[in-house]
């Protein structure tokens, strides 16, 4: 494949950061990959593993003549960089970054970003419940949504030429408005990921269940919620911080429609039961109809070799 970008900066070098440098490397996407990550021990793994060509010790070192900079960390340290890059950045790149939460990554962002660079927010739905520089990979934003989250002003070809880059790491490419992108991940994603928090939290408190039962049984569904519960805390943290409003919205409808199907239990109506399931079955099948998951049995999961 041909070059998207001369230079790429991506400051923070985890999951996300390495999974684009590793997609961006294997087709040739970016003429050379700079990146930054906070701590010391981060930036040694990367010189290490090698999937950025050089690592800096400053985020305003690693933007410097880059014609593309992703933000790749935590959404509640967004503003900290951007305010530390803002004046290192040349006339003419872009400054996008993959925050969960797009309004206040908008908001906090954008006022650093000089006349002349374009800003142009972004969010890849993909992931791991795994974090850090060693857990990314080429394949992660494969048949994936990413959402571009054009500014007002943002200018068509930068934004083209981004959706250009993500196409070629093999994502599918939407633009959405930042409040309409962050209520759509407050369903599919901010929400759930709560209610599987607290469900393995309940698990946890509930002494007459030893652990080992706990452990032993968990493929009865108890897993699921296990897996996304293991998910990165600083991440998740900042999500809630930063999608307050939305997620307190879906959160109440989310706890009307469980008293609902808890009188239902406590009254025994079979038929409100049987109506709701019924309905909500119809979503995961129209899920894998649109390519998003397998309907292989036990979640699609590869079942460990033996011997
Ligand atoms: P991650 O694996 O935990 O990596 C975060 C990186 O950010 C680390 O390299 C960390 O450096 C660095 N960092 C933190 N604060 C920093 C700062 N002030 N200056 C410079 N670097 C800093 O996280 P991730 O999963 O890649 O997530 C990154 C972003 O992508 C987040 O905004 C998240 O909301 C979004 N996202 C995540 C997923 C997912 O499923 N994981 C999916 C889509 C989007 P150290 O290692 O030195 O601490």
């Amino acid at each position: 494949m041909t070059q998207i970008y001369e230079r790429v900066a991506l400051i923070g070098l985890g999951l996300i950061a390495g999974s684009m440098a590793h997609a961006m490397r294997r087709d040739g996407l970016a003429g050379e990959i700079v990146g930054y990550a906070k701590s010391a021990e981060t930036r040694a793994t990367v010189r290490e593993l090698g999937f950025c060509d050089r690592v800096t010790e400053s985020a305003a070192a690693a933007v410097e003549n880059a014609d593309l900079v992703v933000l790749c960390v935590p959404v509640g340290a967004m503003e900290a960089v951007a305010k530390e890059i803002g004046p290192a950045l040349r006339p003419g790149v872009t400054v996008s970054d993959v925050g969960s939460v797009k309004r206040t990554v908008v908001d906090a962002v954008g006022p650093y970003i000089p006349d002349g660079a374009h800003f142009i927010p972004a969010h890849p739905l993909a992931g791991t419940e795994h974090s850090g520089p060693r857990s990314g990979f080429a394949e992660l934003f494969e048949d994936r949504y990413t959402i571009l989250v054009p500014v007002p002003d943002s200018d068509r070809a930068a934004v083209d030429r981004l959706g250009d880059l993500w196409r070629a790491m093999g994502a599918l490419v939407e633009e959405m408005d930042p409040d309409h992108h962050d209520l759509v991940l407050a369903v599919t994603s901010h929400t759930p990921h709560l209610i599987a928090y607290t469900m393995v939290g309940v698990a946890d408190d509930l002494r007459r269940v030893t652990d080992s039962e706990v452990i032993k049984y968990s493929a009865a569904g108890f897993r699921d919620f296990t897996r996304i519960a293991a998910s990165d805390p600083v991440m998740w943290r900042d999500v809630f911080l930063n999608n307050k409003e939305a997620t307190l919205e879906i959160l109440g409808r989310f706890t009307e429609e469980l008293f609902a199907l808890q009188r239902a239990i406590r009254q025994g109506d079979g038929d409100h039961l049987h109506g709701y399931f019924t309905r909500t079955r119809a979503i995961r099948r129209g899920i894998i109809e649109a390519g998003q998951d397998t309907d292989a049995p036990d979640f699609g999961r590869v079942k460990a070799r033996k011997g």
